[in-house]
C-alpha cells in the first residue's frame, strides 16, 4: 500500500443557513470519517452551548487582528459583523502528517483559500430551494428579525459563487448529504493526478 505524502484539504463551504455546521457535526459523528476538523477562530460570542477549543476558539476583535497581522490564518473573514479564520498552522503540520484536514467555513474564505490551496477539494453545499433556506435561517431561532434578511442576502448573493467548486452536494438531508461528501473524498484520493507522483517516485527509486 502507498503511503500518503500529504492530506487532502477539504473544504465545504456554502450559503448562510445550509447547515454546514449540522452537517459537519453529522460527519464527525461517523466512524468511518478520518479527516482532522479544524477548528476555526472567532470574535463572536459563543452561543448556548459552545465550548471554547471545541467549536471555535473564541477571541477578542484585538487578538484577532493580532493573528492577522502576524499572518498566522490561512483564510479570514468578516461576517455579519465578526471575525471568522482558519489557523494556518494546525492546517499545515496535519497535511504533512499525511491526514486530510476539513475546513467548515463561509464562501469568502473559502475563495482565499483556493488560491493558496488550489489542489485543495472544494465542494458547496447548496439547500433544495431557497425557502428551504429561509426557514432554516428563521428557525434556528437564535438570530433577530434584522440579522435574518442580512442572513438571506448574504445567502443569495453565495449561491452565485458555485462556479468556484469542484463539486455541489444537495443537503435535503443530513445523512445523504454526509453519504456524498464521503463518496467525493473516496473518489478525489483516487484521483490520476493525486496518486501519480507518489508511483512516479516508486518507479525513480527502483
Ligand atoms: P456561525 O456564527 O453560525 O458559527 O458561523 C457563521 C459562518 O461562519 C458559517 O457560514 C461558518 O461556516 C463560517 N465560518 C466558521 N468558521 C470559519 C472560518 O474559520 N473562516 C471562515 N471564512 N468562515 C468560517
Amino acid at each position: 500500500m502507498l503511503k500518503r505524502e500529504r492530506g487532502l484539504l477539504i473544504v465545504l463551504s456554502g450559503p448562510s443557513g445550509v447547515g454546514k455546521g449540522t452537517v459537519r457535526k453529522a460527519l464527525f459523528e461517523q466512524d468511518d470519517v478520518h479527516f482532522e476538523y479544524s477548528i476555526s477562530m472567532t470574535t463572536r460570542k459563543p452561543r448556548e452551548g459552545e465550548v471554547d477549543g471545541v467549536d471555535y476558539f473564541f477571541k477578542s476583535k484585538e487578538e484577532f487582528e493580532q493573528l492577522i497581522k502576524e499572518e498566522k490564518l490561512l483564510e479570514w473573514a468578516e461576517y455579519v459583523g465578526n471575525y471568522y479564520g482558519t489557523p494556518i498552522e494546525y492546517v499545515e503540520k496535519t497535511l504533512n502528517e499525511g491526514k486530510d484536514v476539513f475546513l467548515e467555513i463561509e464562501v469568502q474564505g473559502a475563495l482565499q483559500v483556493k488560491k493558496s490551496f488550489p489542489e485543495g477539494l472544494f465542494i458547496f453545499l447548496v439547500p433544495p430551494s431557497l425557502d428551504e433556506l429561509k426557514n432554516r435561517i428563521v428557525t434556528r431561532g437564535t438570530e433577530s428579525e434584522g440579522l435574518i434578511q442580512n442572513r438571506m442576502n448574504v445567502a443569495k448573493e453565495e449561491i452565485e459563487m458555485m462556479h468556484a467548486y469542484d463539486y455541489v452536494v444537495v443537503n435535503d438531508q443530513v445523512d445523504l448529504a454526509c453519504e456524498r461528501i464521503k463518496a467525493i473524498v473516496t473518489a478525489e484520493h483516487c484521483r490520476r493526478e493525486r496518486v501519480e507522483k507518489q508511483y512516479k517516485k516508486l518507479l525513480e527509486a527502483e
